[in-house]
């Protein structure tokens, strides 16, 4: 086992969720009343290894929204499917040093990155006009939410229909970051801008819980191997790249902060979730929906941050 104390390292998870818990900072999203509605207590955390071993506290089996999380997975599936040289025409590897929403581009007018808005958006357009552009809207779905479920072991996973209608009613910075990637023809050509704006807000409304998602980040651990089915899913070099980028970019404006004091890839969402990959080792996701002034979960951080004062995960612990 690549973690031969399991009992004695789950016992340390759990102290950090009880001393985690306590914690009762931040705000619970309120740009939608679905996620307003979140009870501030939910606190959960998920760990499933490479090579199969699981352990879950809390609210695990509660389903929550991916939001941001979808982001990554996205952007995996473009690399996967057209090669990082085209996907990389259209969206940059550079922190936006910005809000993850924030109406801006970089000099050569891409968005910044994948994981913030725009370039999550322009990566829907990628997996809708390029990868089987003779797909419709609902074929893509299904698609998208067949290669989710195949890097989550086939766990469940939900869509979240009152989510999805809310996120396109609140959507004007989304729709302005869209129009605005339009005005600069950020997208490749035939793109339909409302179809990939729906595509988008269904992808920040698949939903999922703390189990399912550790499966995920665990398939990012293992490089692209789903741990409890033993299906590649995604090639190595695909991963490497995700990682790189979960690493500088995951968690929106404070990136730089947490991957100096964590040195680990993640990635959070507004519904609170955050996943986190130990390449090589486990998965983990965390879920409690009050968050930071930056849009990052209160509990999720600090999680993090109890995980790497205890265990030599940060990326450069081991000189
Ligand atoms: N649905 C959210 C949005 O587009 C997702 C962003 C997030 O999780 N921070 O605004």
């Amino acid at each position: 086992f690549i973690i031969p104390d399991w009992s004695g390292f789950t016992k340390h998870i759990e102290d950090f969720y009880w001393k985690c818990k306590t914690n009762t900072e931040g705000k619970v999203a309120s740009y939608i009343p679905q996620l307003a509605r979140m009870n501030p207590e939910y606190w959960g955390v998920s760990v499933c290894t490479i090579d199969g071993q699981r352990f879950s506290i809390g609210d695990t089996s509660i389903p929550f929204t991916l939001q941001s999380c979808s982001k990554p997975l996205t952007y995996a599936i473009a690399l996967d499917r057209l090669g990082p040289e085209v996907v990389h025409q259209y969206v940059g590897q550079e922190p936006s040093g910005r809000n993850f929403n924030e109406l801006v581009l970089d000099y050569g007018k891409k968005p910044h990155n994948p994981m913030i808005n725009a370039g999550a958006i322009l990566i829907c357009s990628l997996l809708k006009t390029l990868i089987k552009p003779e797909m419709g809207l609902a074929e893509k779905f299904d698609f998208t939410m067949n290669c989710f479920k195949r890097l989550a072991g086939g766990e469940n996973l939900g869509f979240n229909n009152a989510v999805f209608l809310s996120e396109r009613e609140a959507a004007d910075r989304n729709y302005a970051l869209g129009f605005y990637m339009r005005e600069h023809k950020c997208y490749p050509e035939k793109t339909n801008l409302q179809e990939v704006m729906d595509f988008y807000f269904q992808c920040c409304a698949m939903e999922a819980n703390c189990e399912t998602m550790a499966v995920m980040a665990a398939t990012l651990a293992n490089g692209g191997i789903c741990p409890v089915t033993e299906e590649k899913v995604l090639k190595p070099d695909s991963v490497r790249d995700v990682l790189s980028l979960m690493h500088s970019c995951g968690m929106y404006d404070y990136s730089g902060q947490f991957a100096f004091k964590v040195g680990i890839p993640a990635k959070s969402g507004v519904s609170g979730s955050l996943l986190v990959v130990i390449p090589n080792v486990m998965g983990i996701c965390t879920w409690s929906p009050p968050l930071d002034p930056l849009g990052n979960s209160c509990r999720g951080v600090q999680f993090c941050e109890e995980l790497v004062h205890e265990f030599n995960f940060h990326r450069y612990d081991n000189l």
